[in-house]
């Protein structure tokens, strides 16, 4: 049989065969229990949604120790090649080599296949135990940058050539007012304007297609000018040159105040929310993480750098059940290119142990099934997931906070799912 890929059409949707091909990463530590665990959800509910009209064929692709262990390498070209060819892929967590010339085999993941947007939402399922009263106040999505900032690893350690020539190079010629003493490490943080205004573009078309009331830029503008600051002024740069119809920003908000005083300003922004524009707002970085927890609701859309982006979905996964239950995306809204991850690492002290929640892989899976344009297949996933926790039949990170339940195993969750769908 032909082996069926997605492709992208010329106006930049996707061409999704019925019988295709997805390639898979089956990842490290805990990643084969819940990959395993996962797959049988993804099967169960195609099936059932299409009778057999539509099917998938999981094709695996090599990376991390397996990929090691069986070519030599972490992370072997014909990987990339394949993600490449084939589109939309999904993958367990991989472990960080030690040593070696990789940082990370996620970065360099991104990286080879430009995934600049990390799309995280974060919703609360009832029934989760969470640490606060209201877990399902918060339902937002982050918009993670993904190829820049501290992450482009241009860093030099302290007493290094490399470090003690680029900190005399700033103290020399830029005049750096700073005391660079040898025993500093240096790095450098880069934000680029396509950078940050691809990012958050692809959030505001996120908020309009899903009418979604806000997207807020969070960032530390106010202690790094050019770089976080900068990130803030072309959110906005794009929200009123490119969106101009479908937004209004607090920026136009300050300039009207400037402009006509605070009653008019205020009379604009209800003029604005009326008309189901999406507001565009920005919060300092260490003020949003206090707010997620005072003020969720006031929150849908974030868009946010690397770094950013990165603590805020921890804390955000906190709140509704932790990292076992939070899903991921890599994107490029371009090409179409996606690979689909859970947020959190392998966790190796359970590896096989057929313990882990496997719910972000498969939540993971969920979204991959709506970028496709599978919807029906999402939603038997979320709605058989969502009762399967009202039942409380939950996997040890649930079960450990929760006064009554039963604890099932990572293959006897998936199994509890594949029931109710
Ligand atoms: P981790 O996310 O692997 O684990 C931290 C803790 O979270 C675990 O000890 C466990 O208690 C809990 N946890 C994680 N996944 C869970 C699940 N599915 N169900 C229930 N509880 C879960 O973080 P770490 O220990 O800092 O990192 C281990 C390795 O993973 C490192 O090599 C790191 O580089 C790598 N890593 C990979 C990714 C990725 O592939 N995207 C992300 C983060 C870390």
């Amino acid at each position: 049989m032909m082996e069926r890929k997605i492709t992208q059409n010329a106006d930049g949707t996707l061409r999704v065969p019925d019988k295709v091909v997805i390639p898979f990463i089956v990842g490290d530590g805990i990643g084969p229990d819940i990959w395993r665990a996962a797959v049988r959800v993804f099967d169960a509910a195609v099936e059932k949604a299409y009778h057999g009209v539509r099917r998938i064929t999981w094709k695996e692709v090599l990376a991390g120790e397996k990929a090691f262990q069986l070519t030599g390498e972490w992370l072997p070209q014909e990987t990339i090649n394949l993600l490449q060819e084939y589109l939309v892929g999904i993958k367990g967590p991989l472990t960080t080599p030690i040593g070696g010339g990789i940082r990370s085999l996620n970065v360099a993941i991104r990286k080879a296949l430009d995934l600049y947007v990390c799309q995280r939402p974060t919703r609360w399922f009832e029934g989760v135990p969470s640490p606060v009263r209201y877990p399902e106040y918060v339902n937002m999505v982050i918009f993670r940058e993904n190829t820049e900032d501290i992450y482009t690893g241009i860093e030099f350690p302290a007493h290094s050539e490399e470090g003690t020539r680029l900190k005399e190079f700033l103290q020399r010629e830029m005049a750096v007012d700073y005391d660079l003493t040898p025993d500093t490490a240096i790095g450098i943080k880069t934000v680029s304007e396509n950078g940050s205004k691809r990012l958050v573009r692809a959030a505001i078309e996120h908020a309009i297609r899903n009418d979604l009331p806000s997207v807020t830029l969070v960032h530390k503008g106010n202690i790094m000018k050019y770089t976080e600051g900068t990130f803030k002024s072309w959110g906005y740069d794009v929200a009123e040159t490119e969106f101009a119809a479908r937004t209004y920003t607090w920026r136009q908000w300050e300039k009207t105040k400037a402009a006509n005083g605070e009653h008019e300003a205020n009379d604009e922004l209800k003029h604005a929310e009326r008309k189901g524009k999406v507001i565009i707002k920005d919060i300092i970085a260490d003020n949003f993480l206090q707010q997620i927890l005072l003020n969720p609701r006031d929150y849908a859309v974030i868009a946010t750098l690397n770094l950013n982006g990165d603590y805020i979905s921890d804390a955000l996964a906190a709140i509704v059940g932790g990292i076992g239950i939070a899903p991921g995306a890599n994107i490029n809204y371009q090409t179409g290119h996606a690979v689909f991850e859970a947020t959190h690492g392998t966790a190796p002290r359970f590896a096989d142990t057929d313990s882990m929640n496997p719910s972000s892989v498969i939540l993971s899976g969920a979204m991959l099934f709506e970028y496709i344009g599978w919807n029906e297949v999402a939603s038997l996933i979320t709605d058989a997931l969502q009762m399967t926790i009202l039942q409380q039949t939950v996997t040890v990170d649930f079960f450990d906070h929760m006064t009554a339940g039963k604890l099932l195993k990572t293959s006897e969750f998936a199994t509890a799912i594949i029931d109710k769908i």
